[in-house]
């Protein structure tokens, strides 16, 4: 079973949680990128939103932030948003609060965001609840399996299309093993929904 979309009966499981920004009647979606700043990579996708004038949101690794911290000014400079995806890319139910906690804290001496995203999208819910005191918590609502080699290019690109509805905040990952299929979807993600009237915005922070 791939998930697609988000089940609509775990978001009220997790109302600390963001998983869309409707904005009434407004053609907006909203394009965030993981664990990066990857080089080359990260910078070709910033060329390509530059072409349609999009505003994305990167939830960036500390750990990536602290190899290439050039690439995260880029990101700023150009006007989008960094948020905060732990130093080590560490699953919330694999260890305890406190080592949670901390790997979240050295990510946030690097970047000082206002947004954080869960690693795997998993999180307890303690977790969510005690992190948004500080945090926006930002999950998703479409996912585009980017990085699954096993699912076609087309198929990812379909159903990105089919599932994005106004307001929907899509994940894609700005990584290597990513890349093949996002340098082939993105472009085309761009061109649909330009072509449909949709603007491109940066999730943000509270
Ligand atoms: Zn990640």
């Amino acid at each position: 079973m791939v998930y697609w979309h988000i089940p609509r009966w775990l978001k009220p499981v997790y109302p600390q949680v963001v998983w869309d920004e409707r904005q009434s009647g407004s053609q907006v979606v909203h394009l965030t990128f993981d664990d990066g700043p990857t080089p080359f990579v990260t910078q070709s996708v910033l060329e390509m939103l530059e072409c349609y004038r999009a505003k994305a949101t990167f939830f960036c690794l500390g750990r990536n932030v602290e190899r290439y911290p050039e690439i995260a000014r880029e990101i700023q400079l150009r006007g989008h948003a960094l948020g905060n995806h732990t130093y080590s890319h560490l699953k919330g139910w694999k260890v305890t609060d406190q080592e949670y906690y901390h790997d979240i804290e050295i990510a946030d001496h690097l970047m000082q965001s206002g947004l954080f995203r869960p690693p795997y999208g998993q999180i307890r819910r303690r977790q969510a609840r005690e992190l948004s005191r500080h945090y926006k918590v930002v999950l998703w609502e479409v996912m585009s399996h980017d990085y699954e080699r096993r699912i076609s290019w087309e198929r990812s690109l379909k159903s990105v299309l089919r599932y994005t509805e106004p307001g929907s905040i899509l994940v894609f990952h700005d990584s290597v093993k990513a890349w093949p299929k996002l340098e082939w979807m993105l472009p085309r993600v761009l061109e649909h929904f330009s072509a449909k009237g949709y603007s491109f915005h940066r999730i943000e922070a509270p």
